[in-house]
Formats: C-alpha cells, structure tokens, sequence
C-alpha cells in the first residue's frame, strides 16, 4: 500500500487560489505529482477547493482570508475550527501516515500535542520568521513532528524551537519549468520588471528610484494591499491609506513612478503575467528583507529571464551569479546589472529552471522527507 498523506492547506483559501496565494500555490503544484508519484491525498482545505485530491475534508465552505484581518485571537479561533475538523478525522482514522502541515503557529502547536501515538507531522515553514525569534515557545512532539523550509536561508533564521525539528529544506517549484529548456525564445524588449506584491520588503521603491536615474524602463506589476490596479485604489479614496502597503505605495513609490519610464500596471495573471516576464530584459529584486522562497524569481528563471537582485535571503541559492543571474550587496549597483543582464544566456536560465525547479522535482524531494520522518526519527 502506498503512503496516504493530510495535506492541511489551512481555511484561508481555496486550492488552487482564485488569485494571490502563496501557501497555496505550493500546494497546488505539489499534490498532482505526489498523487503521480503513488501518495494518496487527503486535502484538507476549503469547501470551494477544486484541485483533484483522493478525499477531501473541510470545516468551511469558502477561503476565510478576510477574517486574516482581525485580530488575532479571531485569527487564531478561525485557524482552531479548521484544525479541530483536521484533529478529528486524525482521531477516526488510523490509515494516515503523516500530516503535512503549512498552517503556522496554532496548526503546527495543535498537531505536535496531540501525543505519541498520533501521524508524524512534516510542518513547511513558508514565512521568513526572523524577527520572531521566540515564536512557538517551546514545540512538544519530539521525534514526531519535523520542520522543513523553502531555502536554507530561511531555516537559518527560523525560530530556535522550530530549527530544533529541522529536517532541511525544500526549494519551490513552478509547473513553467517544465519543458522550459524546450521552449522557442521570445523577443525581448527593452524595460526591467518587478513582479510581486507591492510592499517595503519587495522594494518597489528602491527600483523606481533607480530606473528614473539610470532611464531605463521598468514595469511594478502587482496588487497594492487588497486594490489589483491603479482604478482600484483610486476607487478606493483616502481610507485605503489604513493599509501599510497602500501608504509605502504612495509614500515611497508613487513619487518615482511617471508613468513613461516606469509605470504600474497592476496584478497581471496567467499569459499575460508570463508574456511580461518572458519579455523583460531582466526581472529586477530590491529585495529589503530575506526573501524566504522566492516563487517569482524561479518563475523568471523556467522563463528564461536572467534575475537581478539584492544578495538576501534565498537568492544565493536559486541564482548563480553570472550564470542565471546578477546579485549584488550594493542596491545602487541594480540598475547597472540590469544593463548587463543582457550578457546572462536566456537559455541557460530556463535549463537550470528544468533541472531544477519543476513540480517533479520538488515532489520527490519531499516524499524523500516523508520516509525521513516516518522512518528515522531524528534526535533533537
Ligand atoms: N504574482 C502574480 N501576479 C502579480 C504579482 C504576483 O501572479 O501581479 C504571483 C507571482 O507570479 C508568484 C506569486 O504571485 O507566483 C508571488 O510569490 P513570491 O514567493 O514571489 O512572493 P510572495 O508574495 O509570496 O512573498
């Protein structure tokens, strides 16, 4: 019998998501090839989830991301009702042979408690927890509850009561990297983008800043906050300014922003998101904090877009510079590697992508950490 896994995608969003979401988008990408690789997939998730899983289990009907607004005590009692669904079926069933988690916090406290006899759990940090170095206390479970990240950069900063469950880390993947070394190269303009979304740490504004001085065009796509594009926040009027990101964007961005050499255009989707960066001369990181995964930077590499960026977080891992990108400890020297990107061989970006960062690959990494966890209990 092959391994049956509880893949707790948490009750924020459906999986896939209708539009941002990370946690699951991981997850999303992960479960088809684990089910391809013989895993049986319990998703536990929400009611409007339509990715194909061997069984489902949900507590709500639809994605509860509004209530991530509340307070926290609120956050924590809607995260609580969903594990409590999660605990139960735990408790019914003894045929699941490991839970993997990606609810932080109260999912992961939750399940590590639930004793002894209770599925090995695999948590996938997916946040970089840094500057909560005290997060978590300390984690009952023992040998039954292991930790992976998304880089080794962001395990090094994890909290110490997680890195003491520690079992390594698994970097993301993109369903673009497959066939990405097979596919015919497109023409590529002349302008630099930033995709994500538009918020200090991502460092819009050190990249508009630096395109209006060097001239060199460059397209911020990306949600402000909750508003997808520039008539939604103007729609929205002066409340928007509660949102932290929404006053870093007029604040710090919009100054630098005249709409000829660097322009915002809003969240992109689907062909048009993928056109945009397969075009871009490069796709530019200001990053100002320590990126934990970076799905936008293997998404340039699978399409064959050179990345330049600050040397933070997990870009050291996912780019070699000079190889398959340019990275730099000076944010001021950006906009002269995105004139240089241009010497980065496309080609070469998009077959580390192939090697390196497809769904396969990734799914396979983690059945390996599955085996680990179920059969070798490391000592903590
Ligand atoms: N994204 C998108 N449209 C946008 C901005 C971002 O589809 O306008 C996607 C992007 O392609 C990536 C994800 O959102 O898949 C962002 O993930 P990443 O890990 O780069 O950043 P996060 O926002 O999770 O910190």
């Amino acid at each position: 019998m092959g391994l049956t896994v509880l893949m707790n995608a948490g009750p924020w969003l459906a999986v896939p998501p209708p539009g941002y979401g990370g946690i699951e988008n991981v997850v999303a990408t992960l479960v088809p090839e684990l089910r391809k690789l013989g895993v049986r997939v319990l998703l536990a998730s929400v009611g409007s989830s339509t990715l194909a899983a061997d069984e489902r289990l949900s507590v709500f009907p639809d994605g509860q991301f509004e209530n991530l607004q509340r307070p926290y005590n609120q956050v924590c009692g809607v995260a609580q009702a969903h594990l409590h669904g999660v605990v139960r079926t735990l408790r019914e069933r003894d045929d699941i042979d490991l839970v993997h988690d990606h609810v932080e916090a109260v999912g992961l406290a939750t399940l590590a408690a639930l004793g002894p006899g209770a599925a090995p759990v695999l948590h996938t940090l997916h946040w970089d927890l840094g500057k909560h170095p005290d997060l978590y206390g300390t984690l009952d479970g023992g040998d039954r509850v292991r930790v992976n990240a998304v880089s080794a950069a962001q395990l090094a900063r994890a909290p110490r009561a997680l890195r003491a469950h520690a079992i390594g880390h698994v970097h993301l993947a993109t369903p673009l990297a497959v066939g990405a070394d097979r596919r015919a190269p497109v023409e590529v303009g002349d302008y630099a983008l930033i995709l994500g979304r538009i918020t200090p740490g991502k460092g819009q504004d050190t990249g508009a800043r630096l395109a209006r001085r060097a001239n060199i065009p460059l397209v911020l796509a990306g949600p402000v906050g909750p508003y997808r594009d520039p008539a939604e926040l103007a729609a929205a009027g002066a409340a928007a300014r509660q949102n932290p990101d929404v006053r870093f964007w007029y604040d710090e961005v919009a100054p630098h922003v005249d709409g000829v050499t660097v322009r915002w255009i809003g969240q992109v989707a689907g062909a048009e998101r993928d056109g945009l960066v397969a075009r871009a001369r490069a796709t530019l990181f200001p990053l100002r904090w320590e990126e934990p995964g970076g799905t936008a930077v293997v998404e340039s590499l699978a399409l064959g877009t050179p990345v330049v960026a600050t040397r933070r977080g997990c870009l050291p891992e996912l780019i070699e510079h000079g190889r398959t990108g340019l990275l730099t400890d000076d944010e001021d020297e950006l906009a002269d590697l995105v004139v240089a990107a241009g010497l980065v061989d496309r080609a070469e970006c998009a077959r580390e992508a192939a090697r390196r960062f497809t769904p396969e690959v990734m799914a396979r990494r983690y059945l390996e950490l599955y085996e680990r966890v179920r059969r070798q209990p490391v000592a903590v």
